[in-house]
């Protein structure tokens, strides 16, 4: 019995969650997605040309029915970052045994990192590079590091430097702390799948040592595989790179877990709310 709470159903998330659900052990899934599907979703998504026009949450519900009669599924088809459905979404995420994150723009992932710190739950967040050139994997667990920490040790791209520029600067992955610009080109299914697998079999590695979150140590806390040889990049195509990050005193979301750190839900959300206005976001 296993409760998981998942944002972003598109074509990321729905190959995670399929995958996911055939696990037995999972009981009831709660799926936050506002978007409708659209015709240009068909080349990536697991749902038909004939699914155009339909909520993909209801979709995505439909989808498990037809393979996992006996699981729960509750839909929020609304924005995680929606003030009104706060109240929903902070009470699924109470009941949860663990978070998916797959969400594509960054204020999403930093409010739900805010969320599962605050409830105290693990969480996973898979990531498709542009172009399909590769994706990272990371894994959250109640008192490691956050969001906030692993952004920073990659030296994330604020929502400023995320120009779409004629010639992109690519920037070198493996190698954090270089200057990083980033175009979206997008990627392919079979890029977006492969990455997809590695999310899920982290979340299932996750979920099986959910008793014990501490102790759970594949070995990294972000995995990143290259897909593509892509000069000044990547020097070779699939190819992991095993980060580890530790918690960061000049994070600025849990200054490293220092006793003065925000612990409150008020507090928590002022540091967001810093952490998105530095993003441009507010
Ligand atoms: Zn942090």
């Amino acid at each position: 019995m296993a409760h998981l709470f998942q944002v972003g159903v598109g074509s990321g998330g729905m190959p995670v969650l399929d995958l996911l659900c055939r696990d037995s052990r999972i009981s009831h899934v709660s799926i936050v997605e506002p978007d409708v599907y659209k015709e240009h979703n068909v080349e990536r998504h697991l749902f038909p040309l004939s699914a155009v026009g339909k909520s993909k949450a209801v979709l995505a519900e439909q989808w498990l029915r037809e393979r996992r009669p006996d699981l729960h599924v509750r839909l929020l088809p609304c924005d995680l970052l929606d003030r009104e459905r706060q109240a929903e979404i902070e009470e699924a995420v109470r009941a949860c045994d663990l978070g998916i994150c797959a969400a594509d723009n960054e204020p999403a992932k930093f409010h739900f990192d805010a969320l599962m710190r605050r409830h105290g739950k693990p969480w996973t967040l898979g990531e498709v590079l542009s172009g399909g050139i590769g994706g990272f994997v990371h894994w959250f667990v109640p008192g490691g590091p956050c969001y906030g920490c692993v952004a920073g040790h990659l030296q994330r791209p604020t929502s400023a430097d995320y120009v779409a520029v004629e010639k992109p600067q690519s920037p070198d992955y493996s190698q954090p702390g270089g200057v990083v610009h980033e175009v979206r080109l997008p990627a392919s299914k079979a890029a977006i799948q492969a990455i997809a697998s590695l999310h899920a079999l982290v979340t299932l590695d996750l979920l099986t040592a959910r008793e014990k979150p501490q102790s759970y140590d594949p070995g990294f806390t972000t995995l990143l595989l290259t897909l593509q040889r892509v000069p000044d990049v990547f020097e070779e195509a699939f190819r992991p790179y095993r980060f580890r990050v530790a918690r960061s005193p000049q994070c600025l979301i849990c200054q490293g877990g220092r006793p003065s750190t925000a612990q409150t839900a008020e507090e928590l959300d002022v540091a967001l709310d810093q952490a998105l206005a530095r993003l441009g976001n507010e």
